[in-house]
């Protein structure tokens, strides 16, 4: 997404701030209320991204946005006035949760040994199901694989929970008090 620096609030004219938010997958229905409540009252909220099709190919959870604090702040006053949690912006746990399943954390597998890491990086990848399998017993072999595969996104599952932690969305609800 392209960020023009000297972009403004077209209706609190303040300029524009630089943040991240999780990107959204699929299609939702915002309802008319919505619609026109973002239009007159919080244009510039931008607590949400759609994936456009160059992020699909790149296996991206994050990016980045343009906002507008007033507008954040109308846009979560508005949800409090009608009694709306639709469109509120996750809280730094939801965003966290999301970005770790986006990575296909596997949460029946409870206890990574450390020597994991080294196998992976050894790219011996036998071994590392042997033993993970060995601290997770019971844990069926596809899915101890599929945790081999998130433990193998680990810098740019690290990379994408800073991002989020030090300017995502959540961070309106600290604004707000
Ligand atoms: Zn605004």
């Amino acid at each position: 997404m392209r960020q023009d620096p000297n972009a403004c609030c077209p209706l609190h004219a303040v300029p524009l701030r630089e943040g991240c938010v999780i990107i959204s997958f699929g299609t939702y229905s915002f309802g008319d209320a919505f619609i026109q409540a973002q239009r007159h009252f919080f244009p510039k909220a931008g607590f949400f991204a759609w994936q456009s099709y160059a992020m699909q190919a790149e296996n991206k959870i994050v990016c980045p946005v343009q906002y507008c604090s007033a507008c954040r702040r109308a846009q979560l006053l508005w949800e409090k006035e009608n009694s709306s949690v639709t469109w509120l912006p996750p809280t730094l746990e939801d965003a966290e949760r999301t970005i770790h399943d986006h990575f296909g954390i596997e949460r029946s597998v409870h206890s990574v040994p450390a020597e994991i890491h080294d196998l992976l990086r050894a790219n011996k990848l036998l071994a590392a199901v042997k033993l993970l399998q060995q601290a997770n017993p019971g844990v069926e072999i596809p899915r101890l694989r599929s945790h081999l595969r998130y433990l193998g996104y680990s810098a740019e599952l690290e990379q994408a929970l800073q991002a989020i932690r030090t300017s995502g969305p959540h961070l309106a609800y600290a604004d707000e008090r």
